[in-house]
């Protein structure tokens, strides 16, 4: 069986869900697990309405009504009888987001972000499975919720793997058997039966959880790009597709900020070699990119940017060197912050890092670490990661730029720069 992972944008209007509807009905009748994100922009349209809620602020409801009117849109297009049950099935969910709005906002944020933000997914698996039994092909909705088991770390849930594994063997296999299986990405559930979400853009990292727990062929991305480039077209006219790819670059590219796959995705894959293909839902004939152990394709220099970045320079108020003892205590402060250090580099006295920038994290962090360190920071940075590097592609990047620190190492060069004041 084989398991196909639907972003935002590939069903971000009526056109695009038809599209998609073509994809999964031209794959046949064999066993197909499709995964589904929000449909468009719809998780930052509820992001918003979530903090609108916990601030009390009556724009909520405005929210929500936006929110709705955007899905009933797309689904009076695509229904024509209008007896059709997904039109209850959606307002019962929404009504599920109305009472929770009618509450005072007593919960964690955190918590109530996930009751409400998860409901993007649930209407749009909704809206795809009922359109696609409309147009003949016979496709079982699930809840994601049922088979992603994860703990109570609300918005960044960690997955329980044990019991995810177990309850995708017992119960989703059997579904499989008759024909599609349609459910969410994003989304799973505590013990407590609350709705858990697994970080933003996290619906990749769903379907490669499947994937592995059932053992699957392969897995499919379909996105809006032709597959791997080796830039984003946002920063490069002329970008190249990268027809095959190891798990160990893709693994690299991801974490390094690749925004194509969400970095968790390769792990649980390349664990069961499971070949990952990203294609274009734009040109689903075309042959996208192949990411699998059997990648044995030359190298291609791939860019990574990354905007709105702080470097942070470290030094003991004492002048004593950085050694094992400092370091550790200095990533014991980002790691209560829950700061992610992008690039690094030490010197005698000073440690320097990228980090992105989040005021109210950041403020934080400079004075936690300010009880023992003089900290000097610079706003406004850009990080390029090369993988695979040499001088040209260096000299391409920094035209124009100054760099304020540079990493090398065999295969990845990695600088943070600013624009050079003429
Ligand atoms: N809908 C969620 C988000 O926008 C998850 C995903 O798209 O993968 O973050
Ligand atoms: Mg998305």
């Amino acid at each position: 069986m084989q398991i196909y992972k639907f972003g935002g944008a590939s069903i971000k209007d009526t056109a695009g869900i038809k599209n998609v509807a073509n994809i999964i009905q031209s794959y046949g009748t064999q066993n197909l697990l499709v995964v589904v994100s929000a449909i468009g922009k719809t998780t930052d349209k509820l992001q918003e309405l979530t903090w609108a809620h916990v601030h009390g602020d009556d724009k909520k409801y405005h929210l929500l009504e936006e929110v709705k009117a955007f899905h009933y849109g797309i689904i009076n297009e695509l229904f024509t009888d209008h007896k059709n049950p997904i039109y209850n099935d959606i307002a019962n969910t929404f009504v599920e987001v109305e009472w929770l709005l009618e509450e005072e906002a007593e919960d964690s944020s955190d918590y109530l972000y996930d009751q409400i933000v998860s409901i993007g997914e649930l209407v749009s698996s909704k809206i795809l499975a009922a359109y696609l039994n409309q147009i003949g092909c016979f496709t079982i909705w699930q809840d994601a919720r049922n088979y992603i088991k994860t703990d109570n770390n609300y918005r960044e849930a960690n997955v329980e793997w044990d019991k995810t594994t177990q309850e995708i063997q017992k119960h989703l296999s059997a579904y499989l058997a008759q024909g599609i299986v349609l459910t969410q990405g994003f989304i799973g559930a505590t013990s407590e039966n609350f709705t858990s979400t697994l970080g933003r853009e996290g619906s990749d990292y769903s379907a490669a959880i499947f994937c592995s727990a059932l053992d699957a062929e392969s897995m499919t991305i379909w996105k809006d790009v032709p597959g791997v480039l080796n830039a984003d077209p946002k920063w490069f006219d002329e970008t190249e597709k990268i027809p095959q790819l190891s798990y160990h670059d893709a693994i690299e590219l991801t974490y390094y900020g690749a925004t194509v796959i969400h970095p968790k995705t390769i792990k649980p894959i390349q664990n069961k070699s499971i070949p990952l293909y990203v294609r274009s839902f734009l040109n689903p004939l075309e042959k996208g990119t192949e990411i699998s152990s059997s990648a044995t394709t030359l190298p291609v220099p791939s860019f990574i940017f990354k905007v709105d970045q702080v470097l942070l320079s470290i030094f003991p108020k004492d002048f004593s060197f950085i050694i094992e003892e400092n370091l550790s205590h200095i990533f014991a402060i980002f790691h209560k912050n829950k700061v992610k250090v992008n690039t690094m580099l030490n010197s005698a006295i000073s440690f320097s890092v990228s980090i992105d920038d989040d005021e109210v994290k950041i403020e934080q962090l400079i004075s936690d670490l300010s009880e023992d360190y003089k900290v000097k920071y610079n706003k406004n940075l850009e990080l390029v990661t090369i993988r695979y590097y040499n001088q040209q592609t260096i000299d391409r990047v920094t035209v124009d730029k100054k760099v304020l620190l540079e990493v090398k190492s065999r295969n990845t060069c990695q600088m943070v720069m600013k624009d050079r004041i003429a």
